[in-house]
């Protein structure tokens, strides 16, 4: 049963951490009622789904873990702070011997999966916790393998819209863009176009007004070179609740995973789909 699955989500006070919490305790799992935000950014109340948790700096998160590891001590730790924690906070999980899910983007990926496979530690690790979208993305993949250079010669526009806050270039964008320069189309990931003026948003990628403060629009359109053929890929995300079930089924994948003590220990969110569906 979910209820015996025990997770704490760090930072509930964020705003996908907010997300995910309540996402948890709807699925029936058991929610902790500690949580670490940055360092002297703590001391407050966050009710998620009905429980009221207790926001701690990161400067107290020994304490913190020593309470958690002992009262919960099959729990799984969620990840939603910010890029520059990504290392360290993994890094500390390890050192604690708890099984996390990051849903952070962003710091040294490399070094993030180097220090996870080397220490042993479960985990589940993907910038993108979009089932569909990952899975739209793994078909991309195999459509490239499968069928390199089947669009050569074709010309490529790339459109994204995010909220306002978000300065850089979406990962998913360029990684489907890297699909796209397998299947034979010359196309810089530079020359991908990012919409980040809500009345453009608004006027000309149609995403709503109430979510002009969390989407993700990307549109994806291919010409061929006499301009008779055309392809478009269109995936719009309003909202962060997508994320939210993913990260969710991702808890409960690894509840799983280490109960059976599996032989695998880190996976990403392709593993998740293709154990199925969960729920
Ligand atoms: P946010 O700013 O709303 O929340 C981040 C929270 O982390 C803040 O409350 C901050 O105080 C806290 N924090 C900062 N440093 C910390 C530390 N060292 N330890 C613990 N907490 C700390 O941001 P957000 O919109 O919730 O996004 C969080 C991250 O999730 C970003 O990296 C974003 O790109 C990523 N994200 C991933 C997915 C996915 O599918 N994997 C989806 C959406 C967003």
């Amino acid at each position: 049963p979910t209820s015996s699955i025990s997770v704490m989500v760090n930072d509930c006070s964020g705003k996908m951490g907010h997300a995910v919490a309540e996402a948890a305790v709807a699925a029936g799992l058991n929610l902790v009622p500690l949580a670490i935000t940055g360092p002297k950014m703590g001391n407050s109340r966050v009710a998620c789904g009905g429980v009221a948790v207790q926001i701690i700096g990161a400067e107290e998160r020994d304490s913190v873990f020593d309470r958690v590891l002992n009262e919960y001590p099959n729990v799984i730790v969620v990840d939603y702070t910010l890029p520059a924690a990504v290392n360290s906070n993994a890094e500390y999980y390890i050192s604690r011997g708890v099984p996390f899910v990051m849903g952070t983007t962003g710091g040294d990926r490399t070094k993030l999966i180097d220090t996870v496979k080397k220490a042993g530690t479960y985990a589940v690790i993907a910038p993108q916790m979009g089932k569909q979208v990952v899975a739209f993305q793994a078909a991309m993949d195999i459509m490239a393998q499968n069928f390199p250079g089947a669009f050569a010669g074709y010309t490529l526009k790339v459109t994204e819209s995010h909220q306002s806050s978000k300065v850089d270039t979406s990962g998913t964008a360029k990684a489907i863009v890297e699909y796209f320069q397998k299947l034979g189309v010359k196309f810089n990931v530079d020359e991908i176009e990012r919409v980040r003026d809500p009345s453009e948003q608004v006027r000309r990628m149609h995403v709503p007004e109430d979510y002009l403060g969390g989407h993700a629009f990307h549109t994806y359109k291919l010409l061929s070179p006499d301009g008779t053929v055309a392809f478009e890929f269109q995936h719009n995300v309003m909202g962060r609740s997508i994320y939210a079930q993913g990260t969710v089924d991702a808890v409960l994948f690894l509840a799983k995973k280490v109960r059976e003590g599996a032989d695998q220990k880190l996976y990403n969110m392709i593993d998740v789909l293709k154990e199925g569906s969960m729920r």
